[in-house]
């Protein structure tokens, strides 16, 4: 994939999720989700990746390398295969695994 074609897919991803929490937790009008979309489109691409790539605990990034970024994005076909790639060159735990705590024994 391109850095901005991966960078489109995870704001979708970002905006879908966030829609219904919005929603259900803050009671947002559609017009404060529009807001809220319209926001999601004024970060940057390298800001976005970074945000899926950096665990939410500790701030770690997943991939710290930036050219080993770039050949990871341009080795992925999808948003999953990306995490996946991620998590493979990852020295850090996956993500995902470390925000449900079920690594700490
Ligand atoms: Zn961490």
């Amino acid at each position: 994939m391109e850095k901005l074609q991966l960078a489109s897919h995870l704001r979708e991803r970002q905006a879908t999720m966030t829609d219904g929490k919005l929603r259900q937790q803050l009671h947002l009008s559609n017009k404060g989700i529009q807001y809220f979309r319209q926001t999601l489109q004024t970060i940057s691409d390298d800001d976005i990746i970074d945000s899926y790539i950096t665990c939410s605990c500790c701030g770690e990034k997943q991939v710290k390398d930036k050219r080993q970024l770039d050949l990871i994005i341009a080795a992925s076909n999808s948003v999953d295969e990306f995490f996946e790639l991620c998590n493979h060159f990852s020295m850090h735990a996956s993500v995902d695994n470390a925000e449900q705590g079920s690594i700490k024994s």
